[in-house]
């Protein structure tokens, strides 16, 4: 389980507990098509928020 922010219309929108698969080989992350839609429904407003957190924000360059 990870959480990803993702940008949606301008706005981050942090999503925590997804579920992920680790690659053995290259240690990539990827979310299943599955997980990927159900996201895509809950940032764009089928779900309510459940809180608020602050967010700091660094720019490697
Ligand atoms: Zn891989």
């Amino acid at each position: 389980m990870v959480s990803e922010v993702f940008e949606v219309d301008g706005k981050r929108v942090l999503v925590e507990n997804i579920p992920a698969q680790i690659c053995a080989q290259c240690g990539e992350m990827t979310f299943s098509r599955e997980t990927t839609e159900r996201v895509r429904r809950m940032v764009h407003g089928e779900a309510e928020p459940s809180g608020v957190v602050e967010l700091d924000v660094f720019a490697y360059a």
